[in-house]
């Protein structure tokens, strides 16, 4: 199994999923991929050149840098199934979904979780490897120490597709749809700063990215030590939110809009 982060355009990751000839079902001499918000499909047809045959697209949401790849794509492999959420902005799909669905693709299965707020129409793929190993790809709603921008959702609406997501099994491996690692531990750092496991997760990453290697994926259990928007209930984020507001917070979903909206305004 190769689980791989393929950069694209400045801060874009396309997720390859792929499996090898000998593991799992696959048959012998056979490897298979899967493709996650292909934005670009050069970098793809890169990869995936005398590589393995793809399976499938899964697309999370309708923005172009996820999406902008499939036409192409489908250009080589007309018959590849597209899963994509319900939404006419994705005209390429051949195969909507909703919450709560199962999807089969190749060896692979995946639950489907609408998680509104950064679109109004996101969703996420949690499936597992062939080896069993959890797998989140959640396109620009969850990121490593972030959450995606609040383009067409309310804060109740994101808080609460967070907290789905949050709520997984921890090993489970997050496969965000950017780099955004290093920018986002700045901000977690400034709202967060005594927190060890935050700070480690900032060093490595830095580390990371400093020898041109991805932060990602990460597992669910780093971010809910680590990532402030998934610790809006914590003490330390919330004394840190009432001394930036200098007012009382009402409840979580006031905690939440307003840690958004200062990330929002956070400059370094
Ligand atoms: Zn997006």
């Amino acid at each position: 199994m190769r689980l791989q982060p393929v950069p694209a355009f400045n801060d874009n990751y396309i997720w390859l999923l792929v499996d090898h000839a000998g593991e799992g079902s696959a048959p012998e001499g056979a490897s298979r991929a899967l493709i996650v918000d292909p934005g670009d499909a050069a970098p793809v047809l890169d990869v995936l050149r005398d590589g393995p045959a793809p399976h499938g697209i899964l697309l999370t949401h309708h923005h172009d840098d996820h999406i902008g790849g499939v036409a192409e794509l489908l250009r080589h492999w007309p018959q590849l199934p597209v899963i994509a959420p319900h939404d006419a902005r994705i005209a390429t799909a051949t195969r909507r979904v909703a919450d709560g669905e199962r999807i089969d693709i190749g060896p692979w299965h995946f639950d489907i979780i609408e998680i509104p707020g950064h679109t109004s129409s996101h969703i996420a793929f949690h499936g597992r490897t062939l080896e069993g190993m959890g797998l989140l790809f959640c396109g620009d709603t969850l990121f490593s120490l972030g959450c995606g921008r609040l383009f067409e959702g309310t804060p109740t609406q994101m808080l609460d597709s967070l907290r789905r997501l949050s709520a997984l099994p921890v090993g489970t491996m997050v496969c965000c749809g950017h780099e955004y690692t290093v920018a986002n531990a700045a901000f977690a750092l400034t709202v967060d700063p005594a927190n060890a496991a935050l700070r480690e997760r900032a060093a490595q990453a830095m580390t990371a990215r400093d020898a041109g290697l991805p932060t990602l994926p990460v597992t669910l259990a780093s971010e809910r030590d680590c990532n402030p928007f998934l610790r809006i209930d914590t003490p330390a984020v919330l004394a840190a939110l009432e001394h930036h507001l200098q007012r009382a917070l009402v409840d979580d979903v006031d905690a939440f809009a307003e840690l958004r909206r200062w990330k929002d305004g956070f400059s370094g």
